[in-house]
């Protein structure tokens, strides 16, 4: 099993500390104990905490060139290392094996695409209003980065995040998510095997989130705080990073609408909606939430969809065949099932699933689902689609800009002008056209309104990790 072989110990330095304090990792799937990881404190917070800053002006100072041959290096190995990664993830929270995989591909995907754009930081000249001063605008990394990171996508989320830090010349220090800390420290063990070196990329595993992250927030040496998780806790953590100034991207939640129109090729819309629900078994950010279909097709929609969602294989994550694996915990069950619950309550009809089994719960499929249920209102981060009927793009545009988040939407249609139209019209920092699942390395991703701030993956990514300096020359 390769758990014995994954790392359990916090990553301090660059050295693995034992403690003797530690906390259980369960499998979802099955209720076993998988593992028992080193459980941090304060103490070791602000030891990691000075190893950053310790570590910095060294990274800082390094030429982008050599920087991308460590998270070259880092990358090869994490592609060597696809199968007891995406065997970790099944074990820990439930990810089925081929999506395992997927994720692994994506994850590495960030720090092949930073390895690159790491030597390719330009500055600028501007003409200046004298003739005898000359403008020189430099970037500079921001400094020690402190990260904390969610258990549904545990490769991607620290990839997207720690790679364009260090690529930027920061270093960054990690909290993964209680639920799923192993992948991450599985990811530091082959950082420093690619040669990473001590202080730069630290992983601190906790069950005491609140207590570990505090050092962090009120250190003015740590310059920036990189957060992606809920927005309840997004927002509580941004008002503390602003008694330092610290800069601060946030990922927060989503509950994306789909715009299903009649116009679409009926087939592909199927797929990508498919795709765009019931990946990660629902346990996404950019998860469908709402799939609005206009009154001509809705019928023919419906049934196409609920015949293929009732085609996908519920089971044992570490199961080549399965799809959908079990939900995180007993708390997501609840909600999900809740979800369903007022949804029927009030008038929706079930065509597929419904029915859970320990911590597995049917792809399910609801029709005429109201837009006042919870299902429309919150993010239910499930394997449930709830379908309404709309019949003028004025009113899905509508119902779709009508929530306080913002981070992704679809749209099917193969009119031109309607695909642009709607694309701008909607309030989401991401907009799928025809596309189920548009996140990718070289893209920006990152919501609008409570949906968070600041852009991860691309050029844009990197950016957050940058100053800029202005340098005014006279002659
Ligand atoms: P969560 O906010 O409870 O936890 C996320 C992380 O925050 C975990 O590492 C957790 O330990 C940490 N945390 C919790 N309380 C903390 C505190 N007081 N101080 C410091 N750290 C603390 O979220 P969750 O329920 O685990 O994750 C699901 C949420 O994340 C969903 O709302 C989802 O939409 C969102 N999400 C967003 C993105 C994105 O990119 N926008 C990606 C994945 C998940």
């Amino acid at each position: 099993m390769e758990v014995k072989e994954a790392p359990t110990e916090a990553l301090i330095g660059g050295a693995w500390r034992r403690l003797e304090r530690r906390f259980p990792v369960v499998s979802p799937a099955t209720g076993e104990r998988v593992a028992e990881v080193a459980d941090c404190g304060e103490e070791e917070a602000r030891e990691a905490l000075e190893e950053a800053v310790l570590a910095f002006p060294a990274w800082s100072r390094a030429t982008a060139y050599e920087r991308a041959q460590v998270l070259r290096r880092w990358y090869e190995r994490i592609l060597e290392h696809k199968e007891p990664l995406a065997r970790l993830m099944a074990l820990e929270m439930g990810k089925p094996l081929k999506e395992g995989r997927a994720e692994v591909a994506y994850a590495a995907g960030f720090v092949e695409w930073y390895a690159e754009e790491a030597k390719r930081v330009y500055g600028e000249t501007v003409p200046s209003q004298f003739p005898h001063k000359r403008i020189l605008v430099r970037y500079e990394p921001v400094g020690p980065v402190y990260g904390i990171t969610p258990w549904n996508f545990p490769a991607a989320m620290v990839t997207r995040k720690v790679a364009p830090a260090l690529a930027a010349g920061c270093t960054f220090v990690l909290k993964p998510a209680e639920e799923s800390p192993l992948t991450a420290l599985y990811l530091a063990k082959l950082f420093l095997e690619a040669g990473g070196p001590p202080g730069v990329f630290q992983v601190l595993p906790t069950s005491r989130p609140a207590e570990v992250s505090r050092p962090f927030l009120e250190d003015e040496r740590v310059r920036k705080l990189t957060f992606t998780g809920s927005t309840e806790v997004g927002v509580r953590l941004y008002e503390e990073a602003a008694k330092t100034l610290k800069r601060v991207s946030l990922e927060l939640g989503g509950g994306a609408p789909v715009l299903v129109f009649a116009d679409a090729d009926l087939e592909r819309a199927v797929e990508e909606t498919l795709r765009a629900k019931f990946r990660n078994a629902g346990e996404s950010c950019v998860a469908a939430n709402r799939i609005f279909v206009q009154a001509e097709v809705a019928e023919a929609f419906a049934e196409a969809y609920a015949r293929r969602v009732q085609a996908l294989k519920v089971g044992d994550p570490l199961s080549e065949e399965t799809d959908i694996g079990p939900l995180v915990n007993e708390a997501a069950l609840r909600k999900v099932r809740t979800h369903v619950e007022d949804a029927l309550a009030k008038g929706a009809r079930l065509v597929a699933g419904g029915e859970a089994k320990g911590l597995f719960f049917a792809p399910t499929v609801l029709l005429d689902v109201r837009p006042e249920s919870l299902l429309f209102r919150e993010e239910t981060f499930g394997p449930v689609a709830p379908l309404t009927v709309f019949r003028e793009e004025e009113e899905a545009v509508r119902w779709a800009n009508g929530f306080p988040v913002g981070l992704a939407a679809y749209v099917f249609t193969r009119d031109l002008s309607r695909a642009f139209r709607v694309a701008e019209a909607l309030e989401y920092g991401i907009v799928g056209v025809n596309d189920g699942v548009p996140s990718t390395p070289q893209a920006p991703f990152g919501g609008v309104k409570r949906s968070g701030l600041g852009r991860e993956g691309g050029k844009w990514g990197l950016l957050e990790y940058l100053e800029v300096k202005y340098v005014s020359l006279g002659l």
